[in-house]
């Protein structure tokens, strides 16, 4: 595959032409009436709304604020989730399937008045969104998904007409009047705005564990705790997944964004395509004037890269290229979402006997909406106000459903095959072959070792066992980080925690094998 050329290490666009503000890391034990653990869309969203109705809240974000998923998606705001209310209607019924819509509808609507009361400066932009299909299998499922639209009454337009595609494409299924925006923006402002109503955010402050009560204590480093009396776990993964056995119900899905530099292109909606591998097309507008196309797509479950990631990175801009007038491909990064069973979030308490502790996950690569939504249901259900979308996300509905059972055998097998596969595995190569940014799992005396050579050629090396349940982490060579296949941790080569549901760094090795 002929290769182009690649900024030296990913960065996401909305990180890097943002800055935020910063927050100290909590240094003494606190107690609040609600804590929010993780600061991305869904847990700011529920800070501003709490803080805003008079409620005492604090944020803690293990890392930086946005600077989870949120911070690297590819920001369009829609209810049109791919091909899913076809779906929907077979698996629940057209009432559920509706209601699935109006919630995220609605969302999109709450985010275009916050928006526009606050004043927000976030690019935000209206765009129809429109599905595309290449093949006669393709328009089959355009079809099938026009007639659910039909039947929940949402406004769309299928079409044979050429869009504002570069290149030939069957049909186009398009949801009307949808949006995209700038999401570091949007969630600095909503960040400032919960600010100035008292709420107290602290990074770097990772929460370890959770001990249930009549108040609940949410466990620090250091031995430091916060007490609350309601406690909303947005930490995309939840860090407390034994309650609920979330690890069991959700999967992790990496995939990839390339932000190309063009000149001169009119691309007036927001693109997907039905089939297979995933192209999602947006344009970003850039600070002065200049003109990005951003092009997702290349999914695999986390830490189960059949190629070098860096591959995935350059198809991406293959296509780019091949289609669109490229000047130079300024910015690259990859993220991960979370699937559920049965393809809907879950949102609203965690478990049944624990009615204090809530949680929202599992948005699928549409969480602009859908944490939106989840930031209004918490506020809602911490209040103990009704919401129209409470039953529809409960985490804790119920039985599970035959397609939610195959998903289940599917999902769980696959940890399993993980967690045993490599770990009788002697890998051939020493510490001897590495070569400088290079990452691999080697031999030192009897030990398997994750080890990376850095830039001027000092070796980081630490135990490949991920912290979470034990399963050997892969390496990911552009990211440079560790990967668990089985539940989709991530650690900084030096073992730090990237993202969970780990929370503990893997253990650090030694030259001669023994652990740190
Ligand atoms: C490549 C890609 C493209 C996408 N594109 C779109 C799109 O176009 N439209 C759309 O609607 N959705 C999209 N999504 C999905 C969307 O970006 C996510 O669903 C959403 O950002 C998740 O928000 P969140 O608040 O749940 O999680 P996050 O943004 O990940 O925030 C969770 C925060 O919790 C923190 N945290 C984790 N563990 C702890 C702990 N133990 N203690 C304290 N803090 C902790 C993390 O550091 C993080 O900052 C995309 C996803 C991907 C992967």
């Amino acid at each position: 595959m002929a290769s182009f050329e690649l900024p030296q290490y990913p960065n996401s666009y909305w990180r890097e032409l943002h800055s935020l503000s910063s927050f100290n890391p909590a240094n003494k034990n606190m107690s609040t009436d609600v804590l929010i653990v993780g600061a991305g869309i869904a847990g700011v969203t529920a800070a501003y709304l709490l803080a805003k109705d008079g409620v005492q809240v604090k944020v803690i974000e293990g890392s930086k604020i946005a600077s989870g998923t949120t911070g690297f998606t590819t920001a369009k705001i829609t209810a049109q989730h791919g091909p899913i209310y076809h779906q929907l209607i077979q698996t629940f019924n057209e009432e559920k399937a509706k209601l699935y819509f109006e919630a995220n509808q609605n969302a999109l609507e709450q985010v275009k008045k916050l928006v526009k009361s606050l004043s927000i400066d976030c690019d935000l932009e209206e765009r129809h969104a429109v599905i595309y299909a290449e093949t006669e299998e393709g328009k089959r499922v355009l079809h099938a998904e026009k007639e659910a639209y039909d039947k929940l009454e949402i406004p769309s337009d299928l079409s044979s007409a050429i869009p504002t595609l570069p290149f030939p494409v069957e049909e186009t299924l398009s949801m009307l009047n949808q949006a995209q925006f700038h999401p570091v923006k949007y969630v600095s402002a909503l960040v400032k705005e919960a600010q100035k109503l008292g709420v107290t955010f602290h990074e770097d402050t990772r929460a370890m564990k959770i001990k249930n009560g009549d108040q609940i204590t949410v466990e620090l480093r250091d031995d430091l705790e916060i007490t609350a009396n309601k406690v909303l776990v947005t930490s995309h993964f939840p860090f407390n997944d034994e309650e609920g056995l979330y690890f069991t119900r959700l999967s992790p899905k990496r995939s990839y964004a390339v932000c190309a530099k063009v000149s001169n292109i009119d691309l007036d909606s927001m693109y997907i395509n039905v089939e297979k591998p995933t192209r999602s097309i947006r344009t970003v507008q850039g600070p002065n004037g200049e003109q990005y196309v951003l092009v997702g797509g290349e999914g695999h479950k986390v830490g189960q890269h059949t190629e070098k990631t860096n591959e995935y990175y350059q198809t991406l801009a293959n296509f780019a290229k091949q289609h669109y007038p490229v000047e130079s491909i300024d910015y690259h990064w990859s993220a991960q979402d979370y699937a559920t069973l049965d393809q809907i979030p879950y949102v609203g308490q965690t478990m049944t006997g624990i009615p204090n502790v809530f949680v929202a996950t599992g948005f699928d690569k549409w969480g602009m909406t859908n944490g939106t939504n989840a930031g209004f249901l918490l506020s809602d259900l911490c209040q103990g106000r009704e919401n129209p979308y409470e039953e529809l996300f409960s985490p804790t509905r119920s039985k599970m459903k035959t397609e939610d059972a195959k998903n289940f055998l599917k999902e769980n097998a696959n940890v399993a095959k993980e967690l045993i596969s490599g770990k009788f595995d002697r890998p051939s190569d020493s510490v001897d072959d590495l070569k400088e940014d290079e990452g691999k799992i080697v031999m030192i005396g009897n030990h398997k070792t994750g080890a990376y050579k850095d830039q001027d050629g000092k070796l980081h090396l630490v135990k490949p066992t991920c912290t979470h349940m034990g399963c050997d982490v892969n390496w990911n060579d552009e990211e440079r980080s560790w990967d668990c296949p089985c539940h989709g941790s991530r650690f900084s080569y030096t073992g730090k925690v990237l993202e969970g549901p780990a929370v503990e760094p893997l253990q650090q090795r030694a030259l001669n094998g023994d652990t740190i």
